[in-house]
């Protein structure tokens, strides 16, 4: 699928104080899908950090008082020009901003109230006609479209676990069992690539990995359940946590330990200054 979404959203820092609104379900569409990241404000010629913007009647003003309108619009139009060049199947903007808020936005007097309404890059493109929703509302989104993602439904997960209480075999399954059971399965998982030299790839293995990887889920769901632990929950917890480790500016194509990026940004910094 392709999918253009609020760059923020992504973990690249162009939000108005420099930071960035990572998103765990968003970033989990990464992989597998075509990504056009924007920033209408940044393609508006805006600066990050800048003074945030609410909309105010028929304009666009910062928190001082200036103009911006023409800035909003420029931006607007330049992800209209692109998403009719790049013909998205859908489109996911961050919720309440004046540019990419979709139903809601901040109702322009800075003090963190909502009205209904869109930002200015949302609206543009809803009337265009391109299928756009906000990060608050994927997850429904996704599910009242049928676009599944690449992973485990419910109803796999209770049919992993009723297996398992049919044969009464619960009473085995301690963390401290099921976690060996795991790290068994993931060896046979990395045995399928054993004595096979510089063949990196997975030609020819495809029947092998398919039934060792599933070992491997298999445990990772019985584990969970007798941890109490939400399969979602942990994923999109971790995933949080590694963008914030990893920032896409930082780690885009670089394999480097979050560490070493660290420190790779800060003699960067030392040198620009
Ligand atoms: S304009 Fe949109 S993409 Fe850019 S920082 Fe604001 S919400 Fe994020």
């Amino acid at each position: 699928m392709k999918i253009m979404v609020s760059a923020c959203l992504l973990g690249i820092n162009c939000k108005y104080d420099g930071g960035n609104n990572a998103d765990a379900l968003v970033l989990s569409l990464v992989p597998g899908n075509e990504i056009i990241p924007v920033c209408p404000e940044r393609m508006g010629g805006l600066p990050t950090p800048r003074v945030p913007s609410e909309i105010v009647g028929d304009a666009v003003r910062t928190r001082d008082g200036r103009d911006v309108t023409e800035a909003f619009r420029r931006g607007a139009q330049q992800c209209l020009e692109l998403a009719r060049r790049e013909k998205p199947d859908l489109i996911i903007l961050q919720p309440r901003s004046p540019s990419c808020g979709v139903s809601q936005r901040y109702d322009g007097t800075f003090s963190g109230q909502l009205t209904q309404g869109s930002g200015v890059t949302a609206a543009l493109l809803m009337e265009n006609g391109f299928a756009v929703t906000d990060a608050g509302h994927l997850r429904a989104y996704l599910t009242a479209h049928g676009l599944k993602r690449n992973g485990l439904s419910p109803e796999t997960v209770q049919k992993a676990i009723a297996f398992r209480d049919e044969r009464n075999w619960k009473q085995f399954h301690n963390p401290k069992d099921l976690a060996i059971s795991l790290s068994l399965e993931a060896a046979e998982l990395l045995e399928v690539f054993q004595w096979s030299g510089s063949d990196t790839g997975a030609d020819g293995k495809m029947d092998k990995i398919r039934e060792e990887l599933a070992d491997v889920l298999n445990y990772c769901i019985l584990m969970a359940d007798v941890c109490g632990l939400d399969l979602d929950d942990i994923v999109l917890e971790k995933l949080e946590r590694n963008a914030r480790k990893y920032p896409v500016e930082l780690a885009y194509g670089n394999k480097a330990k979050y560490t070493e990026l660290k420190r790779e940004a800060r003699k960067k910094k030392g040198k620009d200054q």
